[in-house]
Order: structure tokens, then sequence, then C-alpha cells
């Protein structure tokens, strides 16, 4: 019996997500979607192999329908197919002859092995003048703000062969042995671009009024399906809120899902953005299933299932969406890359033991756009499926892991997973380590649930912990441990300038925990991750965004309910100024924020600014007296009359112990920041220490 198989239908608790749906020609075994993300290992040699084993997981975890990354129909609709030399490369992420159709057959076969009642769709994605590569097309010569290329003008037998390349494109799918496509006319792809006037400017039939816009995706979409038949899923992506100034009137997206159900697709997907829009839609400062009340009204517009989608990271979630008839199918792709078995521990009724999705970005769009294999803060196995494993160990060993932070609760899981005898020890009253100051940041409050997460599992796998325990090599030597993971992370760093000592020094440490007050004018010593969290603890006033959907619709001047042109356009984002006068500082010269990460750094700099925070790089400290902070700022020496100097100037590896432990001959390791930390942070944690418990 497959895992899949197991899949209790109709559990209680989540009585709608488990309801099946009927699509006349076939049915979705239940109400979740494992939603479209690229990988990267589209473009991988074997790429088809990892793709296999790494979908084939999820079906086997229990998901409704797999949706994956998108595939271009053609060359100058993808991502990038060419080498350096400008050959035309072999990669997964296009389908549109005979040999790329074996390729995808490899994956669908393996999907079909794993699960044969899980709808496996393939994503037609037609980058327009965001494709990576110099044969960019769109319907007017209009250069995106985020594309990297002037795309070229489509002409009349251009955009005839697009449609056409779309249609076979479904056509190659349907032979590869996917269920289905989804065509993707939303996020300033190809045929969005058609839809909105700032990027189609044509007078011919394919631009000027609304009904030539929407002509090009209502003709993809009637081609795709006289393509392949009515045995076959379609499903539009639609961009139900562009979030664009000048976007999309809500008439105009009712009036294009009516016109998609016509021309025979099978259901409509709501998507919230444009890439080069500023309102963040998927970060973790945005709150769970804040757009879904717009696809419910989308939903009121067709008589086909819509899905909706953007963080939807937990089972209640997506029930509760569904019972207020918001949706027909509920998408979450991040969620399913952090567990894949969400839907088999729903079903079961284990939800607490689900690795959540935290929205942080850092290891899947991150790295996506940052053009690195796509991965997981909180599950490295994501996309390494046949690289990174947790097998049975053949020789159980008492293991010993000091700290349980991040890396200490990652080794020790995986460690006692495999079948080891772990205690875990830390000096504090809870596990978490610096998760627990990460989770008090507004806008973070997801952290909390990777701290569940690794309760539950110390909890089930049997894992001895031992809190308010400061361990010394003593301790260690009598107890007669086999082997000892060394996990004590960081120590603040505290500069060596004068002053440093002075009664209005504060580290970060102190401050989020509220143990030393903050001032009215606070100069903030470091600009990196901790030192952008401290600015916006201390500059943020009321309940998080996050919590509260009319705070982050403020914040970010989103008008939901009368859904402007794009849902923001002529809505102010109204930021309150912070009530304290802040500097963020550093000492390169480089724009401050830039290291932080690629897909929300912008929202962490633009919020800061909106508050007022003044951000100053290329500073040199001087000294902390009564008067203030002496620095040097642009050649000339200044004082900053602060009343708080707060330090987040990095950290220092804490590994006394582990070096005493070596001396005595003890087997010991060191993993997270005691290891390096240097460029330390979660992700890195995480991932080292489960490959070393994957191989101990
Ligand atoms: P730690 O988390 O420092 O854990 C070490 C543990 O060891 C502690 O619990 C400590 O009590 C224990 N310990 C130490 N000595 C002993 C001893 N002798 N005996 C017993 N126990 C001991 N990272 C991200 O990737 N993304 C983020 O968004 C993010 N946000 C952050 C926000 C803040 C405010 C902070 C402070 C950090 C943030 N980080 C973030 C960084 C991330 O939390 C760290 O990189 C990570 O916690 C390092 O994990 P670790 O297990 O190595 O160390
Ligand atoms: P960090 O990102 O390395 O930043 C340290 C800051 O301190 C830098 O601005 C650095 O800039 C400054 N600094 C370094 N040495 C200094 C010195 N001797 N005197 C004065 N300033 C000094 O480290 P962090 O902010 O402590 O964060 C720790 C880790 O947690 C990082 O890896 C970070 O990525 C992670 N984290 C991530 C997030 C996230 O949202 N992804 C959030 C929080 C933390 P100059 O050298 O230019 O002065
Ligand atoms: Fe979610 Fe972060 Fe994992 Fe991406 S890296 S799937 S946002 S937890």
């Amino acid at each position: 019996m497959s895992a899949a198989e197991k899949i209790l239908p109709g559990h209680e608790k989540y009585a709608r997500l488990f309801t099946p749906l009927e699509l006349g020609h076939t049915v979705i075994k239940n109400r979740s979607i494992m939603g479209s993300m690229h990988t990267g290992l589209e473009e991988l040699p074997d790429g088809f192999e990892r793709m296999a084993a790494y979908y084939a997981e999820r079906a086997a975890g229990g998901v409704g329908m797999i949706i994956t990354g998108g595939i271009a129909p053609n060359p100058e609709g993808g991502m990038t197919m060419k080498d350096g030399d400008g050959n035309e490369v072999f990669a997964a992420s296009k389908l549109q002859n005979e040999k790329e159709v074996e390729g995808h057959a490899i994956v669908t076969k393996a999907v079909h092995d794993a699960a044969p009642d899980c709808k496996f769709v393939m994503q037609i994605l037609h980058m327009g003048p965001l494709a990576y590569n110099d044969m960019a097309v769109a319907p007017s010569p209009v250069k995106s703000r985020i594309g990297a290329f002037a795309p070229r003008e489509l002409d009349e037998a251009g955009i005839e062969k697009q449609i056409a390349d779309h249609a076979h494109c479904a056509a190659m799918a349907k032979k590869a042995g996917y269920d289905g496509v989804e065509i993707i006319g939303s996020a300033g792809y190809l045929l969005s671009t058609f839809l909105v006037e700032k990027t189609n400017q044509r007078t011919d039939q394919w631009g000027g009024s609304y009904n030539n816009r929407m002509r090009f995706p209502l003709a993809v979409a009637k081609r795709c399906r006289e393509a392949v038949g009515d045995d076959f899923i379609i499903i539009f992506r639609i961009a139900a809120m562009d979030m664009l100034q000048g976007g999309m009137s809500w008439e105009e997206v009712a009036e294009l899902a009516r016109e998609l159900e016509k021309v025979g697709v099978s259901i409509v997907s709501t998507h919230f953005t444009w890439h080069e829009s500023a309102v963040p839609t998927i970060a973790t400062m945005v709150p769970r299933a804040a757009f879904t009340s717009v696809t419910g009204r989308l939903r009121k517009e067709v008589s086909i299932p819509v899905i909706t989608s953007n963080r939807i990271n937990m089972p209640q979630v997506a029930e509760d969406v569904l019972a207020a008839g918001e949706a027909d199918l509920v998408s979450m792709a991040r969620p399913m890359l952090a567990d894949s078995a969400f839907m088999l521990k729903a079903a079961e009724d284990r939800a607490d033991e689900i690795n959540t999705c935290i929205a942080c970005n850092q290891a899947c769009l991150d790295h996506t756009f940052g053009g690195k294999t796509t991965s997981c803060l909180v599950n490295p196995r994501a996309c390494h499926e046949t690289l990174l494993n947790y097998e049975p160990t053949p020789t159980p060993k008492r293991i010993a892991v000091i700290g349980a932070g991040p890396a200490g609760l990652a080794y020790a899981t995986v460690a006692a997973e495999r079948g080891h005898k772990v205690s875990l020890f830390d000096a504090a009253d809870e596990i978490g380590g610096q998760f627990n100051l990460a989770k008090l940041v507004p806008g973070k409050e997801e952290f909390y649930e990777t701290l569940r997460y690794y309760g539950r599992m110390i909890e089930k796998l049997g894992i001895a912990l031992k809190l308010n325990t400061r361990v010394d090599t003593k301790m260690l030597e009598e107890s007669g441990f086999d082997h000892v993971v060394v996990a004590t992370g960081i120590t603040p760093r505290m500069p060596h300038i004068e002053g440093i000592t002075h009664a209005k020094v504060a580290s970060y440490i102190d401050v989020l925990k509220g143990t030393k007050q903050v001032g009215k004018k606070v100069a903030i010593m470091g600009a990196g991750g901790i030192g952008f969290d401290v600015a916006d603890t201390i500059s943020h006033d009321g309940p998080s965004g996050a919590l509260d959907k009319a705070v982050f619709a403020k914040e970010w001047g989103v008008d939901f309910e009368n859904h402007p042109r794009g849902g923001v356009t002529g809505v102010e984002p109204q930021v309150a100024a912070a009530d304290r006068e802040i500097f963020l500082m550093q000492r390169k010269d480089t724009s401050v924020g830039k290291g932080l990460g690629k897909t929300t750094g912008w929202t962490h700099r633009l919020t800061l600014q909106r508050r007022g925070v003044k951000m100053m790089n290329a500073i040199e400290y001087q000294k902390i007296d009564d008067a203030g902070l002496h620095i040097i700022a642009n050649g000339k020496p200044d004082i900053l009359d602060v009343d708080t100097v707060i330090i987040c100037a990095g950290q220092e590896p804490l590994r006394e112990l582990h070096d005493a432990l070596a001396a005595k001959g003890v087997s010991v390791e060191l993993v997270g920041g005691a290891y390096e930390a240097a460029e330390l942070d979660a992700k890195t944690a995480i991932k080292q220490a489960s490959e070393r418990a994957a191989a101990i």
C-alpha cells in the first residue's frame, strides 16, 4: 500500500480539505495543491532523476495535485536557454520536442508510481519580457524594471508562433504523462503583459481595448484546449490582484475569468502579484491567508473551481479558507517543500508534527533568484532527495548534543530518527537558542512553529531533553557518551572601542528580551540581519502586520475591499514614523541592507525608510561617552547625542567546551554557530547539522 493510500478521506477535523473535487473527466482526491515553484533542478544534467525523487516524495505525502515549476514552451520564453557560446542547451525547463518528452516522462512515471491518484500538472511558463535571454519577446518593447533584457515586439506572425508553441507544449505534456497543464497568465510574464496597458501599447487587434488585450491569453487557452482534448486538466493562473499602480481593475479580472471558462479552462488559479510590484505577498510579514477574500470574490463570477494561495501553511488555515467559501482548492507551494508529508500528517491528525514553512524565502526563492538549487531552511532535504537521506544506522551510538538551538535541534532529531540514542542539553529553560529572540521580532511570529515542531519531535523520538543544564567537561567525562556534539552557538561580538562598557550601551539580546530600556535617540552599531531586526522592533508600535490583515493593508497600501486597479492604485501606504530617532550604521561603504535576503531585503529596507530610520554607511566608530557616540562620517568627526547604543556587531563562536573535550581525547564535533559564526544563519546551521547527523 502506498503512503498516499493510507490517507483517511474526509478526516473529520479537516473535512473540507479532504473532500474530493469532481472535474468531469477526473477527480482530485482532496483540496490540496502543491503550487508551482522553480527548483533549479530543471537545469541540472541529472535534473529529471532528481525531480522524479523530489515530486514522487511529495505525491506519496498525500497532496491532491502537484504543479511543476515553470516549463517554457520555446527558447524565447525560457529562463536561460543558451550556453556561453550562444548554443541552445538541453534543459528540463523546456518542453518542445520528443527528446524532452522522454525526460519529462521519467518524472511523471515516478509521481504516478508513488501515488496513482495524485494529479500531476505541468506549468507552462513563457517569461515574456522577464525571459533571461536576448530572444525575449513581448507585446510591446517595454523593458520590465526587473527584466534583464529589453524585449522585442512581436509581429502578427510572432504572436501566432507563441500561441502555437503553447498549444504544442500542452500536447507534449499530455504525451509525457502529465494529467494537465497550468498556463501562467500572471506575475509579469508574457500572457499578463498583454492584459495591462503599461506593457501592451499595441494599436492592432492585440492591443487597445480590453477585449483586444484579452485576445492573446484567451487564444492561448483555447488553442491549448483544442490541442489536448477534453480529458486533460487546464488551469489558468490569473493575477487576481496584480499589486501594480494602474494594473488590472476588478471588472477586468472578473471578465477574464468568465471568458477563460468559456474557452474551456478547467480551473482558474488566483495569483496576487507581478514580480515587480512593491508589496510583499508571500514573505513572513504577510498575514496568513491574506489574499483569499479576493479569490472568494472571483469564485462568485465563474462556475469552474477556483484555487487560492499565499501564506497558507497549516491544514487548519486551509480548512478555514475552504469553510469560508473562499476557494475550491488551496495551493501550498513552500509548505510542501518544508514538509513533504504535510497532507499525510493532516489526515492522521498529526498536524503538530508538520515542519511548517516560516515564509523566510531564504533557501527557496532566494536560491531560485540567485541561480542556486532550491531547498528549504527547515528541511535541507528538499530538492536534495537523492543526496541527503536519513537512513537507519547499523551501529546505534549514545550521543550527547550540547545546545538546543537550530543546529543542536536538527542534529538531535536526525540522529534520533536514524536510531541513535540522543540526549540533548541546554543551559536555558527552553529549546530554540537564538530562535527565541527571532520569534520576538514583529513579523517573525512564524518562528514559533519551528520550535513547536522540534518540541514535538523531541517527544516523539524519545530524545532525553535536559534544560536548565549548563554542560561542562566534567559532566560529559563521567557520563560515558560515545560521541559529543557541541552546538553551543555564539556570543555577541563587543567591538573594542572606548566606552563600550558605558551605561548607555546595550546588546541586542538585552533589547529584544526587554531587560534594558531603550531611549528616544538610538544608535544601532551593525546593520546585518540582527541590526535590521532590532531597528524594526524598536521603530514598531502596535500590532504586528503579520497577525493583523488591516494593519498589513494599511502599511503596504492595499485596498482589499474596493479593489482599485491592481488593488493598490491611489492607496498610499500609511506608516507611522518611529517615536524615537534611530541611526542604523555600518563601517562598510556598501549600501545599508545590501546583504539581506534577495527576495525580502527590499521589504525591510523600505519599512525602515518609511519609519524614518536613518541608514548610514562608511562610519568609523571612535568612542561612547556621556555626550553620545563619536563617529567619523564622510571623513568628518561628528557626535550623535544618543541615549542608547545597541550593539549588533556580529558574533563569535562559543567553542571552549569543544576544545577542552578534544584535548581530553573525547569523540567530539562542532556544529552551527559554534563551528563557524561568520556568515552563520539558521539555514546554514540546520543544513550542516542535518548532514553531519545523517553521516554518523
Ligand atoms: P544558537 O541558536 O545560539 O544556540 C546555542 C544554544 O546552546 C543556546 O540555546 C545556548 O543556551 C546553548 N548553550 C551554550 N552553551 C551551553 C552549555 N555549555 N551547555 C548547555 N547549553 C549551552 N537566522 C536565519 O536564518 N533567519 C532569520 O530570520 C534569523 N533571524 C534572527 C533574528 C534574531 C533576533 C537573532 C538573534 C538571530 C536570527 N537568526 C536568523 C540567526 C539564527 O537564529 C542563528 O544563526 C541560529 O540560531 C544559530 O544556531 P545555533 O544552534 O548554532 O546556535
Ligand atoms: P551580520 O549579518 O554578520 O552583521 C554584523 C554587522 O556588524 C555588520 O553590519 C557589520 O558591518 C558589523 N560589524 C562586524 N564587526 C564589527 C565590529 N568589530 N565593530 C562594529 N561593527 C561590526 O551578523 P548579525 O546581524 O549578527 O546576524 C547574525 C546572523 O543571523 C547573520 O548570518 C544573519 O544572516 C542572520 N540573520 C538573518 C536574518 C534574516 O532575516 N535572514 C535576520 C537576522 C539575522 P561592518 O563590518 O560594515 O560594520
Ligand atoms: Fe518556507 Fe523558508 Fe523553507 Fe522557503 S526556505 S519553504 S520560505 S521555510
